[in-house]
């Protein structure tokens, strides 16, 4: 799943299912990432120097990758994508629905272009 940083997402699963938003950050190795406005929690804060009154803050939690789905700027929802190579020999995602590109993953290589 080629997902960065600032993509908007739409999440498929859970509470927050059809919700589209854009991604804050992204743990590769554990597979999640965080998503503006999803999987909202209350973590319930106790009374501190740094935070006198206490109470509740509000904090999102981290998504499983696998539940969510690039949202495509042409169709406005979450879809399938796909990577494919352009004639310049960049590697980019692409809807599988409509098939618009949706942004470089790679920059042409050097090698394949001196070849
Ligand atoms: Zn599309």
């Amino acid at each position: 799943m080629h997902i960065k940083t600032d993509d908007t997402v739409q999440v498929i699963a859970g509470n927050d299912r059809g919700k589209q938003g854009r991604v804050l950050s992204i743990d590769r190795s554990a597979g999640k990432l965080v998503v503006e406005g999803c999987n909202r929690v209350y973590k319930h804060v106790r009374r501190s120097q740094k935070n006198p009154q206490g109470g509740r803050l509000s904090k999102e939690m981290p998504l499983q990758i696998s539940n969510v789905l690039l949202v495509c700027g042409r169709c406005g929802v979450g879809v399938r994508t796909g990577a494919r190579l352009t004639s310049d020999g960049i590697k980019e995602r692409f809807c599988r629905k409509c098939s618009s590109g949706l942004g470089q993953i790679a920059p042409a290589k050097e090698k394949q272009a001196a070849k």
